[in-house]
């Protein structure tokens, strides 16, 4: 795949205008807090769109029997970018966190989910010296942050 420097605040945008129908249908509120002071990434679009497909795509699985909110974070650390999604669903069991990245690790019904999505997303990120961790409760919500070394810093 092609990499490029691109602006990830772009990217979060493109897919948030994707992501507003299934939003809509599934009662899920969609907030953006972009830094205005975000740095340029060396990254793969189609892959970072993948990305965020996915994460965004969890996220509204598992707010789709109640409604909710997704907030879509983006700031600076450094010379890393972070990006943070976020949403007030059923959350994740503590035992499931560590098999997450697994591929065909899924809890969904057969159909809906393949469990392919995060380890897709865990081999993008690791291919561009990134990190992707997570932070969830049980009825409470789940957190995905994704680090990304800036382009000039990748160089
Ligand atoms: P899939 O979505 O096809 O099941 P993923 O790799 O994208 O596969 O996710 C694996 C599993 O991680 C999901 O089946 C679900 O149990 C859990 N998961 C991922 N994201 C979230 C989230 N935002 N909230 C709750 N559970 C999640
Ligand atoms: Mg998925």
């Amino acid at each position: 795949p092609t990499v490029v420097e691109m602006q990830l605040n772009d990217m979060v945008e493109e897919i948030v205008g994707l992501s507003s129908q299934r939003a809509r249908f599934a009662n899920v509120q969609v907030e953006t807090e972009l830094a205005d002071d975000l740095p340029t990434i060396a990254a793969s679009p189609s892959e970072m769109q993948q990305v965020l497909l996915n994460l965004v795509n969890n996220a509204v699985d598992a707010m789709e029997k109640e409604g909710g909110t997704l907030t879509i974070t983006t700031r600076r650390d450094r010379d890393d970018v972070l990006m943070t999604v976020a949403d007030t669903g059923c959350g994740i069991p503590r035992a499931n966190i560590q098999r997450l990245f697994d591929p065909f690790f899924t809890t969904k019904p057969v159909g809906k989910g393949t469990g392919l999505g995060l380890s897709i997303i865990y081999g993008i990120i690791n291919k561009m010296k990134g990190e992707i961790s997570v932070n969830s409760a049980v009825d409470m919500g789940t957190a995905f942050t994704v680090r990304i070394p800036s382009a000039a810093s990748a160089q």
